[in-house]
């Protein structure tokens, strides 16, 4: 049976009195976990939710979250996870555009108040008839809608469920993701991408049960990376999840040395906090005893960053990559091979890759520049109710991601940037991720990101925005000049401006938008 809830399930079965969860004191079993979510999927039956019937969910990363999501699963139902910085208008367009027949929430502290924000988005959205809220009082119901507490509501729930069984092909997920362009679209995700993922990323990581790894879960499990690679792989091999809401580098740091972390999963803007957090209170040895796999991704991992971390945790960190359409893992760090800095490695086991021009012509030339397309058991059906944007980036099963890159002759990848942020500096093409690369290895700078600002006669002109490392100082002079030293003419910036923080998404990626318009380029 390919449904991605007997992850969860089988695990339950085999190691019932293991820890699934652990959030601050609060420690949650296989068993326990399993028969909450049986609990979710009897209230939403109740409910009139039927086998593919979509629910929508947000939570943070609190056990509730694989509480709900198997539950909506194991009731045969498509579960939808909404990025938790969402906002209630928001909200209601992904409500109405996923069709979602119920909605589950959190209500949120007084700086999320999602409760809220998600109570006017359900009462704008027409087909939800159902929305439970984790913390909220019962009986308040509201307009059109009706709205319970989550806990008041599974507390009177039985916990005997048999799961309704779906076709390998059926939905089981749809992520929102905006793609390479445009409004947030749905990608849907089968239970066979699914699974076939979590166990992907298992051969990868090397896990098993025998292993019981311990698994720091702080990437949001809303999206692709954290919930494939943490949550369902993690749960499918009767792993420990250790659960931090929010990335904070010394609250990961005391987990790691308190809990015996042995797998670490997250984008380099956390490497970039650990490293940056690491002081005489840490015990770095501690931590290194016990860590066994550290994965990056999501976006590109710096070799200072990369190099700085296996020299500090003395584990080498292994560069994975893919994105929501793709379940998300698609490449991955060769484990066979000797690792090569800077590359995102090759297509994982099923998984063929290969470059394209924008024809979809195969680009074959070793070092030519092409945007990856991918194919194999990881790849979504399409975009929900949108032909033309799925017609636009598939062909022959074959997805092209939007992301530009060069091949080396080992059949090595090496991503150079997103297609929609190449800077065009009169008519040549510049990497931002190179300049960064560059940045970073300068001994003042601890991280940099580099955009496109318009220009008269160039058409777009190179900044970058630079945070310094902590009672260290440049010039901005300097540090152009210095890398003028270092790359062709047309690619150094030509304005830096310092920072002490750089926006990013709830997922830790750098939001290269709003540095533009910061920069006042929209
Ligand atoms: P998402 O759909 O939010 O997972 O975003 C997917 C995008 O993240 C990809 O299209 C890439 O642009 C970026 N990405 C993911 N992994 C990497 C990586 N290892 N290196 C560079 N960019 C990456």
């Amino acid at each position: 049976m390919l449904n991605l809830s007997v992850l969860l399930e089988d695990s339950a079965r085999r190691y019932p009195s293991r820890d699934a969860l652990v959030l601050g004191d609060t420690r949650i079993s296989y068993a326990e976990l399993d028969s909450r979510s049986n609990q979710v999927a009897n209230l939403l039956i109740e409910h009139g939710i039927e086998p593919g019937d979509t629910v929508a969910m947000s939570f943070p990363n609190v056990p509730e979250f694989p509480i709900v999501y198997y539950g909506i699963l194991k009731a045969g139902a498509v579960v939808v996870p909404l990025n938790i910085m969402l906002k209630g208008r928001e909200i209601a367009y992904h409500l109405e555009d996923s069709g979602a027949k119920a909605y589950i929430c959190f209500e949120g502290g007084p700086d999320l108040p999602i409760g809220e924000f998600g109570r006017a988005g359900f009462e704008s959205a027409t087909q939800c008839r159902v929305m439970f809220v984790a913390g909220h009082e019962p009986g308040t119901g509201t307009g059109t809608g009706d709205v319970s507490g989550l806990e008041a509501a599974l507390a009177e729930t039985s916990d005997a469920f048999s799961t309704v069984v779906r076709a390998p092909q059926d939905i089981a997920v749809i992520l929102y993701t905006s793609g390479t362009t445009g409004k947030p679209k749905g990608a849907q995700l089968s239970h066979s991408n699914m699974v076939m993922n979590a166990v992907t990323s298992n051969r990868l990581f090397d896990s098993n049960p025998i292993r019981h790894d311990t698994y720091l879960v702080t990437l949001p499990l809303f999206h692709s990376f954290g919930q494939t690679v943490t949550m369902n792989a993690g749960l499918s091999v009767g792993g420990t999840l250790v659960l931090l809401p929010r990335f904070e580098a010394r609250a990961a740091l005391r987990l790691m040395t308190d809990e015996g972390i042995t797998v670490f999963a997250g984008v380099p803007t956390m490497y970039w906090g650990l490293l940056s957090a690491l002081d005489e209170s840490v015990d770095v040895d501690r931590i290194a005893a016990t860590m066994r796999r550290a994965i990056s991704g999501g976006a590109a991992l710096p070799v200072e960053i990369l190099t700085q971390f296996s020299e500090r945790f003395g584990v080498q960190i292994l560069e994975g990559y893919g994105l929501s359409e793709t379940s998300p893992l698609a490449l991955f760090s060769d484990p066979e091979r000797e690792p090569r800095p800077g590359s995102i490695g090759v297509p994982v086991w099923g998984i063929e890759a290969r470059l394209v021009d924008t024809e979809w012509n195969t680009v074959t030339d070793l070092d030519t520049v092409g945007e990856i397309a991918v194919r194999g058991h990881n790849v979504m059906s399409g975009y929900l109710g949108r032909p033309e944007a799925t017609a636009e980036v598939m062909r022959d099963g074959w997805l092209r991601t939007g992301d530009l890159a060069r091949r080396d002759s080992d059949g090595f990848y090496y991503i150079v940037d997103r297609a929609k942020d190449l800077i065009v500096r009169g008519g040549f093409n510049v990497y931002p991720r190179e300049i960064e690369e560059v940045l970073i290895t300068h001994a003042a700078v601890s991280l940099a990101a580099v955009i496109g600002v318009p220009h008269q006669t160039h058409g777009e002109e190179v900044k970058a925005f630079v945070i310094l490392e902590p009672g260290k100082q440049v010039e901005e002079a300097e540090l152009i000049a210095w890398c003028r030293d270092q790359m062709a003419v047309y690619k150094y910036p030509r304005s830096i401006e310092f920072t002490t923080v750089l926006p990013m998404t709830a997922t830790g990626k750098i939001l290269k938008r709003e540095l533009a318009t910061k920069a006042g380029r929209r």
